[in-house]
């Protein structure tokens, strides 16, 4: 018998805090980001110095006499400490990922206050009794349980969002979603304008794009004039500032459940998936597309679809887009039109077909 395949998964949940309790977890934040400030400015300057890069276990191995000469620190869980200088190695390693690569840029910043939003526990210093958990030293949390926490909990993090709201993230060991069979052999999926995406399969109807959020963005155009009509630093303006903050999560969470949705559906059904590898900054740059773009946020559905296919065991295959959209899938023939022809009609083979289509079935072949 083979071992059940094991992921990590996390757990996302809206936390109610007492006044005390946020302002204790406040002062934690206010630590971590500190830390994280100075330990930044030791690797920088031992660099300039002394030539010598440092790295976690440097870092780490000093906590104790740093909490010793500066006792304000010693509060916050070692643990909650230790991640602060883990997560600022993360910083360099994915800058020295960078610099191998031979791109540019991704040194690692100084984080303001208002930038350094969460704190993370390992294996103590916090206990979970139903929908309440204690953060030693910080206070309690009331958990708004959405769902049930699976598998065994590993990393516990406390985060303020930017309405100031407090959320508690379970990072979990669980057992593997085990995936039935698809029904359906391989997809060709064509991103568009005038739909979220358009498919290869004869029996599917193309995805429209989500309209809740175009009138959402109406809302979030109203609430941003009104912030800049308030005055700086006044209380009328902080609480305009929050509901703009409320709307923007508000697109954010609806945006990432379609996506979810969308990139289900497809690792479900089919065990190859084909797209288009779209240079997304690129696009951006056309302002005309970019509203589209963002709306419809194609990179985040690529990125979702590739590791659900990852996890499923799905093949993702990514085509390189030349031609799929002037070529004739059905002779192969060039077929020019502009982005405003919306039908796809050759003259050599007769074929007549919406142009996302056409492309989709171009990128199900390449
Ligand atoms: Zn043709």
């Amino acid at each position: 018998m083979s071992e059940k395949k094991k992921v990590r998964k996390t757990f996302k949940f809206k936390a109610v805090a007492s006044k005390t309790t946020a302002a204790h977890a406040e002062q934690w934040l206010w630590r971590c980001q500190q830390l994280y400030n100075l330990a930044l400015e030791q690797r920088i300057l031992t660099y300039r110095q002394f030539g010598v890069s440092l790295n976690y276990n440097d870092q780490s191995a000093e906590l104790t006499t740093f909490k010793k000469e500066f006792p304000e620190f010693a509060q916050v869980g070692s643990q909650v400490l230790e991640n602060v200088l883990e997560r600022l190695d993360k910083a360099f390693k994915k800058f020295f990922d960078r610099i191998k690569k031979g791109e540019k840029g991704g040194f690692p910043r100084f984080k303001a206050r208002s930038r350094y939003d969460s704190f993370t526990l390992r294996q103590c210093g916090w206990k979970l009794n139903g929908s309440y958990l204690t953060v030693s030293k910080v206070g309690i949390f009331k958990l708004i349980l959405s769902r049930p926490i699976e598998g065994q909990i590993k990393t516990v993090s406390i985060q303020r969002d930017g309405c100031g709201d407090w959320w508690v993230c379970f990072s979990c060991i669980v057992d593997a979603r085990e995936y039935p069979e698809p029904a359906k052999g391989v997809v060709g999926i064509d991103v568009g304008l005038k739909h979220f995406c358009v498919d290869s399969d004869p029996d599917s109807e193309p995805i429209a794009n989500p309209r809740y959020y175009r009138k959402l963005k109406a809302k979030l155009r109203r609430q941003q004039r009104v912030v800049s009509r308030r005055k700086k630093g006044s209380n009328r303006r902080r609480k305009a500032v929050k509901r703009l903050a409320k709307t923007h999560r508000q697109i954010a969470n609806m945006r990432l459940d379609f996506l979810h949705k969308v990139a289900n559906h497809y690792v479900l059904n089919y065990s190859e998936i084909h797209v288009e590898a779209l240079k997304i900054k690129n696009m951006v740059k056309n302002r005309h597309l970019s509203m589209s773009i963002q709306d419809a946020s194609w990179g985040l559905f690529f990125e979702l679809l590739g590791y659900k296919a990852a996890d499923a065991g799905r093949q993702l295959v990514k085509v390189n887009p030349r031609g799929t959209s002037q070529k004739c899938s059905g002779c192969g023939e060039i077929v020019p039109k502009t982005l405003a022809v919306r039908i796809h009609s050759c003259k050599s083979c007769g074929l007549e077909i919406d142009r996302d289509e056409n492309a989709a079935r171009n990128i199900k072949a390449g």
